[in-house]
């Protein structure tokens, strides 16, 4: 069967002297592995087009119970010309794309998802919008998407709503909700800024195009990115060899890096 299906790149790797296995995360038939063949020879018109966050429609042969499946055309969608321009953006882009890779492990579709990363690669391109909240907003809905939803106005054991104290909300990573003054003591919780507290309430309430209107400060950013890693690290399994988290996490929060090991 020919499947014709908008696609996003999430990695890459070299095949053989000439081929290229392509991980990309489809509209149609989520994640899957498909071999591009010839992508290395001269004139290939595969070469330039498949290449992590590329947006791309894609055509192919679908044989289900394949691992690999057989690329027959590739073309581009949209190009992100201002993500693949700058570090931070690409860094942030690039976390995205090792998060839904780390994840989604079958080839069922989640289109909601789908169309998240479309948006948050979309909003990495916009030149008002911050980073971290793109990073932020994208990993609050892969989570819910997942089965784990982040909440953040009514404690995780009685459902009322917490109060806001002056220093700082107890928030449970293992129930991703905040704890009211009555019950903090039903769970182990961390502490969060009441402004990394709001920066979540922000993320999760908004839509994409409304990406541009939240501004994050460093150390909301970088508590929330903690925070929120930790939550899917909690519940998904796969995320425990996600590699990219600790540098991503400094650069998403605006710190320079002068020193990689
Ligand atoms: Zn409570």
């Amino acid at each position: 069967m020919i499947l014709n299906t908008e696609a996003v790149v999430l990695h890459t790797r070299r095949f053989s002297e000439t081929s290229l296995i392509v991980t990309c995360f489809t509209r149609d038939r989520g994640k899957l592995t498909v071999l591009a063949r010839g992508a290395f020879r001269p004139k290939s018109k595969y070469a330039s087009v498949l290449q992590p966050m590329g947006y791309l429609r894609l055509i192919f042969y679908w044989k289900e119970g394949r691992d690999l499946q057989t690329l027959s055309a590739a073309e581009t969608i949209q190009r992100f010309p201002r993500l693949a321009s700058s570090l931070e953006r690409m860094t942030a882009g690039l976390t995205i794309l090792e998060l839904v890779n780390a994840c989604l492990h079958d080839d069922g579709a989640h289109p909601q998802l789908f169309n998240n990363l479309v948006a948050a690669l979309h909003g990495l391109d916009q030149p008002d919008v911050q980073e971290s909240t793109v990073t932020l907003w994208f990993m609050a809905r892969l989570a819910n998407e997942l089965g784990y939803t982040l909440r953040s106005d009514e404690c995780g054991v009685c459902d009322e709503p917490v109060s806001v104290r002056e220093q700082n909300i107890p928030y449970s990573i293992a129930m991703g909700a905040p704890l009211c003054a009555e019950h903090t003591g039903a769970a182990s919780y961390r502490p969060l800024l009441t402004q990394s507290w709001a920066l979540l309430r922000e993320v999760l309430a908004v839509q994409p195009e409304g990406l541009n209107s939240i501004t994050a400060s460093t150390a909301a950013a970088t508590e929330l990115y903690d925070a929120i890693s930790a939550f899917i690290k909690f519940h998904v399994e796969g995320m425990k060899r996600l590699r990219v988290s600790p540098v991503a996490g400094k650069i998403l929060a605006g710190n320079t890096i002068t020193n990689t090991e």
